[in-house]
């Protein structure tokens, strides 16, 4: 791994770039949100593999932003399956100024809806929860998808995804087709 200071330094395949924060300093480690690998933004915990170019970004980064913004929308869609299981769901991306998630269910939310929901991020954010990274094939995740009655998400996937594409769970009911990358853990939001 070539860190930005040029320096080199030997890991076992499989490293991640979380364990090697955690080798320059605790405190480093500590405000990571999210790591840049030969350019392109990775997950603190996903596998390395080979050489690479590896910097890890803190809040001190701007493009840790969106990242903090997409992950807040997964907490925020979480929190929502959670206490109205019935919702389906939309797309949940970082904006300008934040982030939103489109939901469709047969009655509107409430304003009272939506305090419940901010205090159920909060309770979700103190279980710090991990964003796990899984791949699946299209043609099984469509399947899987479409029997967990999410149909817009099917129509995104037959849409935008490549034959293996990434999802991201939080927590045992929220599965997204998504990109990410992602903070490790709710505690980091
Ligand atoms: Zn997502």
């Amino acid at each position: 791994m070539t860190l930005p200071d040029g320096s080199k330094h030997e890991h076992a395949s499989g490293v991640r770039p979380i364990d090697i924060a955690k080798g320059i300093s605790p405190r480093l480690a500590d405000a990571a949100i999210v790591a840049r690998v030969n350019g392109e933004l990775y997950d603190l915990t996903r596998p390395l593999e080979g050489d690479a170019s590896l910097e890890i970004l803190t809040a001190k980064n701007p493009e840790t932003l969106e990242v903090y913004r997409h992950s807040t929308a997964h907490l925020l869609a979480a929190a929502v399956l959670e206490l109205f299981p019935e919702t389906k769901l939309g797309i949940g991306p970082p904006t300008e100024t934040g982030f939103y998630y489109d939901f469709q269910r047969e009655t509107a939310f409430t304003p009272e809806d939506l305090e419940k929901i901010e205090a159920r991020m909060w309770e979700i954010q103190k279980r710090d929860l991990p964003y796990e990274r899984k791949l699946m094939a299209k043609s099984e995740g469509l399947e899987k998808y479409r029997a967990m009655g999410e149909p817009m998400k099917c129509e995104l996937i037959e849409e935008k995804a490549d034959a293996i594409f990434s999802e991201y769970t939080l927590g045992p009911r929220f599965i997204d087709f998504c990109r990410g990358p992602h903070v490790p853990s709710t505690s980091k939001l």
